[in-house]
C-alpha cells in the first residue's frame, strides 16, 4: 500500500504490534526477519523503525505490565524499554543488523513518549552501547544511525528547542500530542468533541516545535492522524510543516491538496489563526479558507 499510493518512505514504523499477536517474544532473528521485509521493499527510500510503544492502550501479555489506574499516563513506550532493556537490546539490535545486512547505509531510530532530557539522553546512550556490542561482535551496523524523538506530550514540545539539539531529526505525534495538551482521552466518546486538533493551544504548541526545529536545522515530520487529514493540510503547511507521515490511503487526497496551494499563500492564511481563540473559531475560518481554494 505504501509504494501503490506513492509515498515517499516510511515516516513511522510501529514496531509495537509484533508484540501483541504472539504467544511469545519475537527472537533477534524473528524481527530482522519483519523488518527485512519492510525496509528491503522501500528500495533507498527512507524508513523510520519507531521503537515499540507498548503500553497505554497497547497491552502486551507477554510483558508483565501492572494493571494502571492511568495506564496512558503510565508505563508505557520508552519507559517501558529503558524499564525492560533485555526488550529494548533485542529489538535495537535486530533493527541494526537489519539496515547493515540489506546493505541500507543508515538506520533511522525514533523514541516514542520522550517526555524529557534524561530519557532521551538514557535511550541513545543504551543505543550506542548496542552498536559497541555489535561492533565487538563483528557484526556490521549501518554507517550512520541517525536518532529521532517524538515530540507527542506537552513537556517534550515546550523543550523542543533543547530536545532538537540532541537529536538528528523530530517527529510529531498528533495523536497524543493532542490527547496530552487537552487532557482529553482520544479513545473516550464521551469527551470526542473535546479532542481538537485546532485547539489555538495546540496550534502554539506545533507552531512553537515547528520554530525550534527550524532554529537548529533539524527535521521535523507530523504523525498521527491529523497528519493524513486533507481539512488540515492547508494548515500544516501554513504553520511550516514539510513532511506528513500518514495511513497510506491517505496520501494521493492529500497530495492533491498540497498541489493546490503555494507555501506562501497557506503561511499567509494561517498565521492569522494562531491569534484566534477557539477551536471553533479556527475550525470555522479554516473550512472557509479551505473552500475557497476548493478543498472539501
Ligand atoms: C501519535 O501519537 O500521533 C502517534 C503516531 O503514535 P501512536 O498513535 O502510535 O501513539
Ligand atoms: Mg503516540
Amino acid at each position: 500500500k505504501v509504494l501503490t499510493n506513492k509515498a515517499d518512505g516510511i515516516g513511522l514504523y510501529r514496531t509495537e504490534f509484533t508484540y501483541l499477536i504472539r504467544r511469545r517474544f519475537p527472537t533477534e532473528d524473528e524481527l530482522i526477519e519483519i523488518y527485512t521485509s519492510v525496509m528491503s521493499r522501500l528500495g533507498n527510500s527512507e524508513v523510520v523503525i519507531r521503537t515499540i510503544d507498548l503500553g497505554g492502550d497497547k497491552i502486551s501479555h507477554l510483558v508483565n505490565q501492572p494493571a494502571e489506574k492511568n495506564p496512558e499516563l503510565g508505563w508505557r513506550a520508552v519507559r517501558l524499554s529503558l524499564d525492560r532493556l533485555d526488550i529494548f537490546r533485542t529489538q535495537l539490535r535486530a533493527i541494526l543488523r537489519t539496515a547493515a545486512t540489506i546493505g541500507r547505509q543508515q538506520a533511522k531510530i525514533l523514541f516514542p513518549m520522550i517526555s524529557n532530557l534524561g530519557e532521551l539522553r538514557r535511550s541513545q546512550a543504551f543505543l550506542h552501547e548496542v552498536c559497541d556490542e555489535l561492533k565487538k561482535e563483528g557484526v556490521a551496523i549501518p554507517t550512520r544511525i541517525l536518532i529521532g524523538a517524538m515530540i507527542e506530550v506537552p513537556s517534550a514540545a515546550i523543550l523542543a528547542d533543547k530536545i532538537a539539539r540532541e537529536v538528528d531529526f523530530l517527529s510529531i505525534g498528533s495523536n497524543d500530542l493532542v490527547q496530552y495538551t487537552l487532557a482529553v482521552d482520544r479513545t473516550n466518546s464521551k469527551v470526542a468533541h473535546l479532542y481538537q486538533p485546532a485547539n489555538p493551544a495546540v496550534l502554539r504548541l506545533l507552531h512553537q516545535v515547528i520554530q525550534a526545529a527550524e532554529k537548529n536545522g533539524k527535521p521535523l515530520s507530523i504523525c498521527g492522524e491529523l497528519a493524513g487529514d486533507s481539512r488540515y493540510t492547508l494548515m500544516l503547511l501554513g504553520l511550516g510543516l514539510r513532511e506528513l507521515s500518514m495511513n497510506s490511503v491517505f496520501i494521493p487526497r492529500v497530495k492533491q491538496v498540497v498541489r493546490l496551494i503555494s507555501i506562501e499563500e497557506a503561511r499567509k492564511a494561517v498565521l492569522p489563526l494562531l491569534e484566534l481563540d477557539t477551536a471553533e473559531e479556527i475550525e470555522r475560518e479554516l473550512a472557509q479558507l479551505n473552500s475557497r481554494l476548493g478543498i472539501n
